[in-house]
């Protein structure tokens, strides 16, 4: 074990724990087979994962679960439960890793709670470990659980999302993008709605390098977050993108994976993707 490890109580401190976890109690008496957790940040998704797997496999008196203090809720903060899986916490997941547990899933658990499959960054699976889970949830598994962490549910295979019970996290409060980036944003804004402006930018060298790029990269990442979760009072960005309607800002989601993988490769040039991003999504607007 690391020296970062989680201490056990670490299991009830998450965004939204007062609410979540007395919720979590009352689910785990007839558990979902798949559970989608949405909203919040990364850390408080992953906390929120644990704390339900926590809640499925405690000792302790059931009203007071996770007590933080039997084995199995000292055991899954430091991800050494025996009834424990968890995909993609550091690396993206492959078909082969799911493919290699579907044994154990055909296996009861170990132990006498529930074994809990943890599918981290949900919303960046593969098409192809998307579908093998979807027919793994297809099957029943008796005894075993799978909890899905996605920023949002839209962001979901919808086939995944509808075979899940879904718990939302409060939502994180969005931070305004930095001037020169906000800027740019206009500038992408201006060009999807007058076909102007765009290139004179993009084509001035040495205007948009990578770090800018990433910037801005995150920064439609963010304004997608509130077009999606309908929170466009505060930002005439995210009210734009949510003329998109649902499809298309599922298409922007897609495109913003894509051009982060361009960007992510040093022989691309930033500007290429940029105009990338800028004509694939006025095409289809
Ligand atoms: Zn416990």
């Amino acid at each position: 074990m690391t020296a970062t490890a989680c201490s056990p109580t670490s299991l009830c401190s998450f965004a939204g724990a007062a609410q979540v976890l007395p919720r979590l109690r009352t689910l785990a008496a007839k558990a979902p087979q798949s559970l989608v957790i949405e909203g919040g940040a990364e850390s408080d998704r992953r906390t929120a994962a644990l704390a339900w797997a926590a809640t499925l496999n405690c000792t302790g008196a059931p009203a007071a679960r996770p007590c933080c203090t039997c084995a199995a809720c000292v055991q899954i903060p430091q991800g050494v439960f025996m009834d424990l899986k968890v995909f993609g916490l550091e690396e993206k997941i492959t078909t082969d890793e799911v493919r290699d547990a579907l044994p154990e899933w055909g296996q009861p658990p170990r132990g006498k709670g529930l074994r809990v499959s943890i599918f981290h960054g949900a919303h960046e699976f593969h098409p192809a470990v998307a579908n093998l889970l979807l027919k793994t949830l297809e099957e029943p598994r008796p005894g075993n659980v799978f909890v899905l962490l996605a920023p949002q549910r839209e962001r979901l295979l919808q086939t995944l999302v509808s075979r899940s019970f879904v718990l939302t996290l409060p939502w994180p409060e969005p931070q305004p993008p930095e001037p020169d980036v906000a800027e740019w944003l206009a500038a992408l804004l201006h060009f999807w709605d007058t076909g102007q402006g765009w290139f004179e930018r993009t084509g001035t060298k040495g205007a948009a390098d990578r770090s800018l790029s990433l910037r801005l990269l995150s920064a439609c990442q963010r304004e997608l977050t509130l077009a999606v979760a309908g929170n466009t009072q505060a930002s005439p960005v995210a009210k734009r993108l949510a003329r998109l309607g649902p499809a298309g800002l599922r298409r922007f989601d897609l495109v913003l994976a894509s051009a982060q993988e361009a960007l992510n490769q040093p022989t691309v040039m930033p500007a290429l993707v940029l105009d990338w991003i800028a004509t694939t999504m006025i095409a289809k607007r």
